[in-house]
């Protein structure tokens, strides 16, 4: 059977990028003993307050339909917390509950792309972010952000690839880079956005986890409410990647269609789930902060190990969690490093090529193991490095 033109255009256009965490999952289950800094699922499990509050919810009789675009009080919640975070007027109509930020992702682009609409995203990219634009009918362009530039977005490449795009997409703080844009980059998107006429779409999953610098909400600029779409989720914040449950805020006559579109993909997400949601938002401040300080302690130790190993280097690190690592001196592509590094270190990590040729040299390392493991990884990694250097030398 011949599946539609759709998704063939979709097939192997990731470039294998999960093959080294399917890789890293086999060589588990089989025994063997692998560091897997692969994917960034926490190593940190769901609080289990969060747990129980979904069951109370379950056994309470929650189980059946929930409302199509979310419980009205953890759409309220959401409202609040964006609200307070931006200073922009926000209610329960701006806000409609997905299932995590990737339904949340292919939701908006199912709303704003018409067949063959160009919609930019930024390379290196969340690998799920071209075949959502072309999930959705859309062409998708990348827009570079090459490590010289830091990983961050730049005028000169935005304005020549704008004219004639409908969307843009862009992720702060980043995976995999970890860069968080500061104000001037989150100005310098609006800008463009506004003088060519493209949706904003803003991508703020890792909102909770920065390190350096401070998180800007494209949201709380002037005159951009109109214009851009924020993707949340609980799935790192509150170690829920399994709950499957985000959101998307924008303006509220898109979040009517958008209630179209959830009708007839999900029809909603569970409501025992939302309740989980809406308890863990009603103790965001505690939860939050439980769940990012192991990742702010591995990334000083991080930093601490890989001082002076100068065949390696880091992008700076400030937030989301991972670290992105330029191991060119080894002489080999990102892929052939991370494929060697597996095979004699037992260390997996994530390819630069995965997320796209701007990131290729380096290598993505997820920091969901605890120090001492991270630690050791890396050190494995920096003397694996320094000795393909070396022999490249002689
Ligand atoms: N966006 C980015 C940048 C991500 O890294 C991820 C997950 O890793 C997602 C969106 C989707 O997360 P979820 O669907 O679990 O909320």
């Amino acid at each position: 059977m011949q599946t539609s033109e759709k998704i063939q255009s979709m097939r192997g256009l990731d470039g294998g990028s999960w093959t080294p965490f399917l890789r890293a999952k086999e060589m588990l289950a089989a025994g063997e003993s692998v560091i897997d800094l692969t994917i960034g699922d926490h190593d940190i499990k769901t609080p289990p307050e969060l747990i129980q509050a979904m069951n109370r919810s379950a056994l309470s009789g929650r189980t059946g339909y929930a409302e199509i675009c979310g419980v009205p009080r953890l759409r309220e919640e959401i409202a609040q917390r964006i609200e307070s975070r931006t200073g922009i007027t926000t209610t329960e109509k701006n806000v409609v509950i997905t299932n995590g930020g990737q339904g949340a992702l292919i939701l908006i682009h199912l709303a704003l792309l018409n067949q063959g609409d160009k919609a930019l995203y930024g390379e290196p990219y969340y690998p799920t972010y071209p075949n959502t634009i072309r999930a959705a009918g859309g062409r998708p362009i990348a827009y570079p952000m090459p490590p010289e530039f830091g990983f961050q977005p730049n005028r000169s490449i935005l304005e020549s690839l704008a004219p004639g795009v409908r969307t843009i997409l862009f992720n702060s703080p980043n995976n995999p880079t970890g860069a968080v844009y500061p104000m001037e980059k989150i100005k310098l998107i609006a800008d463009v956005a506004q003088r060519h006429h493209l949706w904003v779409i803003s991508d703020e999953v890792y909102d909770t986890q920065v390190w350096q610098g401070e998180h800007v909400s494209i949201r709380s600029l002037k005159g951009m409410a109109d214009r851009c779409f924020v993707i949340g989720s609980m799935s790192k914040a509150f170690a829920m990647t399994g709950f499957r449950i985000g959101w998307l805020v924008g303006p509220e006559e898109v979040m009517q269609d958008i209630a179209e579109l959830i009708t007839v993909v999900t029809f909603g997400v569970p409501e025992f789930v939302q309740d989980a949601a809406l308890h863990a938002l009603q103790k965001s401040h505690e939860l939050e902060q439980q769940i990012a300080a192991p990742f702010k302690r591995r990334r000083a130790a991080a930093l601490e190990i890989l001082k002076g190993r100068n065949a390696v280097s880091l992008s700076p690190p400030d937030g989301a969690m991972y670290l992105m690592l330029n191991i060119r001196q080894s002489g080999m592509s990102g892929k052939d490093f991370a494929d060697l590094l597996l095979a004699r270190e037992r260390v997996a990590v994530m390819p630069g090529e995965s997320f796209g040729a701007t990131a290729s040299g380096h290598v993505r390392v997820a920091m969901t193991e605890n120090e001492d493991k991270l630690t050791d990884a890396l050190d494995r990694l920096a003397s694996l490095v320094e000795s393909l250097a070396n022999s490249n030398r002689t």
